[in-house]
């Protein structure tokens, strides 16, 4: 679809979006009566926003006339309404371009989903028994208001995955108003180790963005970019540009991860490095090139530090034959366009040292893909250790965090003197929670979000009324007794605008976006590389254990999404239940075959799970998808399957302060019970148990 003929589109029908999106009470209708605001079969197309992630992806979904059943009291009734058939990508917006990722097209099950929460609830039983019961809202509100009079800075703790926007902001005031410290994140698919090594070597706030479309060497180290890291959408489709869409030239990729990603497997050559050994990998590759080429803009106390290193023990750290990386690096070198994409996609306990030595490695090959993301707004949640804020904190609001599932923080929880949550699901944590207060799903609000990274913002304005007894996220805040104003869309957007671009444009287009341009300037003078630290003996503990955010379920967020559960994993082609992934060899070892179940244990704790015997898996390394293993969150992902991160010791990146989910040990014990791997594919059936070959 061309720019013309979107807004063509949209611009007609905006006029029935007002009609039918302003939530005037419609009457109810006995079955079958047809109403007359929506034409029936004819489609309208609205701008939207998806939040299944952080990226902000723009999004136009289509709007039919549609039904629901309700009931009063013993009858039930059909309403007319305006419903949701389809969501797509923007064309407008760069992010997107006009594509979505599967989750993005899930969003539809999100808002549909036949768990959300009705309305407000009252706990009506012990704390985590997950029983409640309908109170009003009138009700609901005077009893937090209440409570949360006696309580003021750090006893109060607000979690929130909103995207930066007016949401995060609106929540700011909140607490700015409360006298609460800023809200924070969980620590898990928040990308916080990218932003702050940014911010480290170029004074950036906010995660860089990488011109992969024009680069035509390039070296990923720990980013799985094609599946769950940073901005999946944005950058799948850069790789398709990098490979295919320039007149005879072809991108070639190198990706090093100690896991076969799907980047790695879309790669031209995969480094199977040990976990832990990114930013050994780097300074190895850095000190090759010193020895090939001037230092370029690297600082010089770096190039030193770097040219001292020993080569021979970096290379024994990351387990890659010298004589590769040594052709790596001349190949790096002697590109006219290198780019090195680094992230941290499993976060050990070094991985902060990985991203700073990865853009150190891009002004030694003079890259010139590094490009500086538009500033954060002040309202960037804080990352870092949750659970000592949690032990400070008596009153807890949850916005889409689940501390429960992410870091078992269920005892902490346990603790607390009050908690609200204001998601739409009623998850591991809102289990926990005293007040239930369920804001409207994204689908059925205003907000404005600012993409990862890039350079705009894209907007969204309601056009179907909401399902439920809901409430708008500053509606609710703002009736807790604490004076301040909710952020509106307009007044947020505007000073963002350029004075050829309106208000209304931006409006009817979905957002308002810019490329990101700009030169990587570095200010920092220092470069460290240090061993990983990982919790567990390796005489008790053999294996390295590896949850990663996964395209389907992202931060476990996802689960509760059927199309999700039922899209066959990209590596084992499993469905409903993820297993975890070992090598041939060490399963061989323990007479594991394909489909088995073992029980995976850390010092922390143990879990039970099917096992993928995984070809291409690294030897001793066994990695799991996050995203099952929720104790709630609804019929389609409530206990079902295992939650890897609750086997996870609470280790932190020594240099940042951030969660290392990466580095736990584990062993892992065959369990005699019959098989269990639900595969799309039979070719892994066919070929036989692994161990056995
Ligand atoms: S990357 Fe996918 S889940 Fe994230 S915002 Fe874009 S479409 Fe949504």
């Amino acid at each position: 679809m061309d720019r013309r003929n979107f807004f063509k589109i949209v611009s007609t029908v905006s006029g029935a979006v007002a009609t039918n999106a302003c939530g005037d009470k419609k009457p109810l209708i006995p079955l079958l009566v047809p109403e007359n605001g929506i034409v029936l079969g004819e489609e309208q197309w609205h701008p939207a926003i998806c939040t299944e992630c952080g990226a902000g992806c723009s999004t136009i979904v289509r709007v039919m006339a549609g039904e629901r059943v309700i009931e009063r009291g013993e009858e039930k009734f059909r309403e007319r309404i305006a419903s949701i058939k389809k969501i797509e990508g923007n064309p407008l917006d760069p992010v997107s371009g006009g594509r979505l990722c599967a989750r993005g097209q899930a969003a539809l099950q999100s808002l549909y989903n036949p768990d959300r929460l009705r309305g407000p609830m009252r706990r009506d039983g012990a704390r985590g028994e997950a029983k409640f019961k309908a109170v009003s809202w009138n009700e609901a509100l005077k009893s937090v208001a209440e409570k949360l009079k006696a309580y003021s800075g750090d006893q109060i703790l607000f979690l929130t995955n909103a995207p930066q926007g007016t949401r995060a902001l609106t929540i700011q005031r909140f607490l700015e108003a409360l006298n609460a410290p800023p809200a924070r994140t969980c620590g898990v698919g928040d990308f916080a180790l990218e932003r702050k090594a940014a911010e480290w070597v170029f004074g950036w706030k906010g995660a860089p963005v990488y011109d992969l479309a024009h680069a035509r060497y390039v070296l990923g180290v720990g980013a799985d970019f094609l599946g769950g890291w940073l901005s999946p959408v944005y950058y799948s489709r850069q790789f398709g540009e990098f490979r295919q869409g320039r007149s005879g030239v072809r991108g070639h990729l190198v990706q090093a991860e100690s896991r076969m990603s799907l980047t790695a497997a879309s790669a031209d050559e995969w480094l199977p490095v040990r976990p832990g050994s990114e930013p050994h990998l780097i300074v190895a590759l850095s000190r090759m090139l010193l020895d090939e080429k001037p230092p370029g803009r690297l600082p010089d106390g770096v190039a030193q530090s770097i040219r001292a290193a020993d080569l021979s023990a970096l290379i024994r750290t990351c387990g890659i034959e010298e004589k590769r990386l040594r052709g790596i690096a001349h190949e790096l070198g002697q590109s006219e366009a290198p780019l090195v994409i680094a992230g941290a996609s499993v976060v050990q306990s070094n991985s902060f040292e990985a991203l700073v030595a990865a853009y150190y490695l891009n002004a030694l090959l003079g890259a010139r893909g590094v490009l500086p993301p538009q500033p954060e707004p002040p309202s960037a949640p804080i990352t870092g250790n949750v659970l000592e804020a949690m032990k400070r904190a008596k009153v807890l609001f949850l916005d889409g965090e689940n501390p429960a599932y992410v870091l078992r923080a269920a005892q902490s929880l346990d603790a607390l003197d009050i908690i609200v949550s204001f998601g739409s699901f009623l998850d591991d944590s809102a289990a926990y929670a005293d007040v239930l207060l369920p804001a409207h799903h994204a689908l059925e609000s205003e907000a404005a979000v600012v993409p990862l990274g890039m350079v705009g913002v894209a907007v969204t304005q309601p056009f179907v009324r909401p399902l439920y007894d809901t409430r708008p996220i500053g509606q609710i805040l703002g009736h807790l007794g604490v004076n301040f104003e909710a952020v509106n869309v307009k007044d947020y957007v505007a000073p963002m605008l350029p004075p050829e671009e309106t208000w209304d444009n931006v409006a009817r287009q979905g957002g308002y976006w810019k490329q990101n341009s700009g030169e990587a300037k570095i200010t920092a003078k220092d470069v460290k590389w240090s061993d990983p630290v990982f919790a567990g003996k390796p005489e008790e503990f053999p294996l390295h254990f590896q949850p990663y955010l996964s395209l389907q379920f992202h931060d476990g967020r996802g689960a509760n999404l059927p199309w999700m559960q039922e899209l066959p994993d990209p590596v084992s082609s499993a469905m409903w239940g993820l297993p975890a992934e070992m090598d041939p060899k060490t399963a061989a070892n323990l007479k594991i075959a394909n489909g088995d179940w073992i029980r995976v244990e850390s010092e922390s704790g143990h879990l039970e799970a099917p096992v993928y015997v995984h070809p291409a898996a690294l030897p001793g390394v066994v990695s799991m998808a996050i995203g099952e293993g929720h104790t709630h969150y609804g019929r389609y992902a409530s206990a079902r399957g295992a939650n890897p991160l609750a086997i996870v010791s609470p280790m932190w990146d020594e240099a940042a302060g951030e969660f290392a989910f990466g580095a736990t040990r584990v062993r892992v014990a065959k369990l005699e019970r019959k098989p269990a791997l639900i595969q799309f594919s039979p070719q892994d059936r066919e070929q036989g148990p692994w161990g056995q070959r």
